[in-house]
Parts: structure tokens; sequence; C-alpha cells
């Protein structure tokens, strides 16, 4: 357990608290692989049962609470920063701060860096602790620094679906710490400027434009494709951090001003299989986890659209106003 701080203390004071009997477990796919070792220090240290979800958790959106009623005393999530979501069941969230080296990888990055001065830092949930070492190395090596604050996230965090917290920085470049693809694909589509993104796991420095703009193309194909649809499907999810009925009803709305069809669905795990039986739309709005749209749609067969691609198709805005589609969770809940 030693590349992730998983707080197991804090843990078994909790459920001393509560009296807890049963707690359950969500992890995120990659920390999934700790579970079992948990589950059985937690049994044995705390004389507690333990479930372990299985289904697959990939934000904080996505939270057991509804599921979990009358089974369990208490959640602990891993590795994601509470939404402001209320739950029904005591619901502790743990980081799960990585605990890697970076100093060799971050010398690494100021040849990446040489053309910028004024740098926005991003960062996700496990590395928030790292953000100030950043700062602090990257001003001693000359550069002004920036990390944004956010009603929606923490300081310098970033979400998927919600980069409020570099917005408005009027930095020259963004530097995201974390591994994968996905979060500095966001800024890069989000601010429109440079993203180095610097992955701590592999020692590997990326910069995402290339790849960013493969990913813009095929957006504008799908849309382009998407110009004589008249039948769409509105997906809504039942994850509760991920409904939006409100927009999905405004679209249905919008569809029908067009002398267009819109039908809402309702889904929880949206997958190409899940869309299969509605031979007759032509088409999916997708008012659930925006990155589906984005980093699924190769897997469906009939494009899958976010609200703003779909005003682009309406001529409601313009392709080169082309903008990532956000869940604004404190708008959401207020
Ligand atoms: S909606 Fe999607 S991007 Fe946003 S937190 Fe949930 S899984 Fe992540």
């Amino acid at each position: 357990m030693s590349l992730y701080n998983m707080e197991l203390d804090k843990v078994l004071d909790k459920i001393q608290k509560l009296n807890a009997k049963t707690v359950a477990l969500q992890f995120p796919e990659g920390l999934k692989m700790k579970a079992t070792k948990i589950a059985k220090y937690l049994e044995k240290e705390a004389n507690v049962n333990v479930i372990i979800s299985g289904d697959p958790c990939f934000g904080a959106c996505d939270l057991i609470d509804s599921k979990m009623k009358g089974i369990a005393d208490l959640i602990v999530h891993y590795a994601h920063t509470p939404l402001p979501l209320k739950t029904s069941i005591p619901t502790m969230f743990i980081e799960a701060y990585s605990n890697l080296s970076v100093h060799d990888v971050l010398e690494k990055s100021l040849e990446y860096l040489k053309p910028y001065t004024k740098i926005a830092l991003a960062t996700t949930t496990q590395h928030l602790n790292l953000l100030n070492e950043f700062k602090d190395f990257f001003e001693d090596n000359g550069k002004e620094i920036a990390i944004g604050s956010s009603k929606n996230t923490r300081k310098g965090q970033v979400l998927g679906c919600n980069f409020s917290s570099i917005k408005d920085l009027n930095a020259q470049a963004t530097v995201f710490i974390g591994s994968g693809n996905f979060h500095p694909l966001g800024i890069r589509l989000f601010t429109h400027s440079p993203v180095i993104a610097i992955d701590p796991y592999m020692g590997e420095i990326r910069e995402m434009s290339e790849f960013a703009d493969q990913i813009l193309k095929s957006r504008y194909l799908k849309i382009a494709k998407s110009l004589d649809i008249k039948k769409w499907g509105i997906i809504i999810s039942s994850k509760e951090g991920q409904q939006r009925f409100k927009l999905a009803k405004e679209i249905k709305k919008t569809l029908e001003e067009e002398a267009m069809e819109g039908y809402l669905i309702f889904l929880e795990n949206i997958t190409p299989d899940s869309l299969l039986p509605y031979l007759d739309l032509e088409g999916f709005i997708i008012t659930a986890c925006p990155r589906i749209a984005i980093d699924d749609s190769l897997m469906y067969e009939k494009p899958l659209l976010t609200p703003q691609e779909l005003e682009i198709v309406l001529k409601k805005r313009k392709y080169e106003d082309y903008q990532l589609d956000e869940i604004l969770f404190h708008e959401r809940y207020d």
C-alpha cells in the first residue's frame, strides 16, 4: 500500500465513532487492487463486515449511497474529493495522496517549459499534496505560477468535467501533474492553450496539443455527420452526481422547436449495448458524464454529442467557439 496513503487509522477512528458494523468500500479502477488487503485489515482490526463495491467508479459523482441504504453504516470512498451531494449514509472521502518522488521528472520538465514564463498548475486529487512542491520548484527556476480556486473543486484541482479552477488565469501554458491523457486532454480542450502533462508514475512528460487536435478533428467529423439527424436520444444519468434533468428537458424543448424529436433516456451505465435497442434514433446527446461523448466516441456506431456540440449542429454556436461540456456542480445543487 506504499504508493498511496490510504489513511486506515482515520477509517478505524470513524468506524469506532459511529460504532459501524458494516462498512462499504468504493475505489476507482486503479485502486481496486488494494481492496481485499484493506478489507482484511479492517475486518481484523475493527471487527466489521466489509463490502467492496465491485462496480466501476470514475468519480465522486458516482457514490454508492442509494445502493447501500439499509446495508452499510459507513461508506469509505477512495481517491476523489466530495461533491456537494447529500448522502443518507455517513461517507468518508479519503484522497489517497500519492507518495511518489517527483524530483527527477520536475527537472526534466524544465526543458518543455522553456517557451513559457507564466504557467498555471493543475492536478487531480491524488497529487494535490504536490502542488506546493511544484510551485516552489518552478518559481525557483524563474517561472510565474498561478494556482486557481473554484467553488466546484479544491485549489488547483481539475475534474474530467470541471476545469473552473484554471479559468481566467491568463497563463501561457498549463502544467498538469498526474497520470494518463484524460485530464490534460480536457484542460487543452478547455483552455485552447498549451498543456504539458507531467506523469510522475512513468517519469514521462507529454505536450498535449497534437493529441487534442486529433480529438477535436474527430469531434468536428461527428458534428458534420449529425447535421441531418432529426431523431435524438437525450441521455440522463441515474448516477446522482451526473444527473442534469433540467438541461435534458431544455434540450428536448430546443429540438422540438427545431421540428426534431428528442426522447429522454435514463441510464446508469452508458455502453454501446445499452443504446442498441433504439433503432429509430439516429444520434444521442449526453447530459451524463461529458467525457463519454468525447473519450468513448469510437465505441459507438451512431454519433454521441455533448450539448454544446448539438448547438453547433443547430447553428446556434460556431465551430470556432467549440467548448467542452462541464458539470458545474455548485450551480446544480445550490
Ligand atoms: S462526471 Fe465524469 S468526468 Fe465528472 S467526475 Fe464524474 S466521471 Fe469524472
